[in-house]
């Protein structure tokens, strides 16, 4: 066991011992946080947290004692709900869709289309950021992308928006969508993400 592991160890050692905790070498913690913690090298005190599928993961410093951290989860996890909670409303969804209309397509398409647009958010759509129906003016936005660059969610939403108008990708499409000075860093902002789950190794 190289050094850092084994100090990892001690400290897992030790923690239980503070707890009471019956352990072994394979001793997991039975009452499961809905957190995962990792422990980061460049971390020396604070204790950061961020979202990735959905879970939220707790980046520790490796020194740092198991209740410790598990404190500054408690209150980080909170927080991080907060915000997810806001970035996730339906009703932030459709007031920027409808910036985003205004301010790129010259037809106000939430009153000029046939039948009334509805634009949400929904989860296990894996393999787009977004989908359009313009039939029945359903509008579908991955929860992905929430939490990502204004530019990239704006990007997303328009490319769908547009599709209410337009369709199919024609060059009618793309001279809407070359009025978003962005897109081309948005996809690939959306690119490397894809790249980055397909390849995730952890660290
Ligand atoms: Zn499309």
């Amino acid at each position: 066991m190289a050094d850092e592991q084994q100090s990892l160890f001690d400290d897992f050692l030790a923690d239980c011992q503070l707890d009471g905790t019956v352990f072994s070498k394979s001793t997991k913690i039975s009452a499961k946080p809905d957190y995962e913690i990792r422990r980061s090298k460049r971390r020396k005190k604070s204790v950061g947290a961020f979202r990735e599928n959905g879970k939220t993961i707790i980046v520790a410093p490796i020194r740092m004692s198991l209740k410790e951290v598990h404190g500054y989860a408690q209150e980080l996890v909170a927080e991080l709900n907060g915000h997810f909670d806001k970035l996730a409303s339906q009703e932030l969804l459709e007031q920027r869709a409808k910036f985003v209309a205004k301010q790129y397509l010259d037809v106000d398409v939430f009153s000029t289309h046939p039948v009334p647009v509805s634009i949400s958010w929904v989860a296990n759509q894996n393999s787009r950021w977004g989908s359009c129906t313009p039939a029945d003016g359903k509008i579908r936005i991955s929860n992905r992308i929430q939490g990502m660059p204004q530019y990239v969610i704006d990007a997303v939403l328009l490319h769908e928006l547009i599709h209410l108008i337009v369709a199919d990708h024609s060059p009618k499409f793309y001279e809407y969508l070359n009025k978003f000075p962005d897109y081309k860093l948005a996809k690939e902002y959306l690119a490397g993400y894809s790249f980055a789950q397909q390849n995730y190794i952890g660290d």
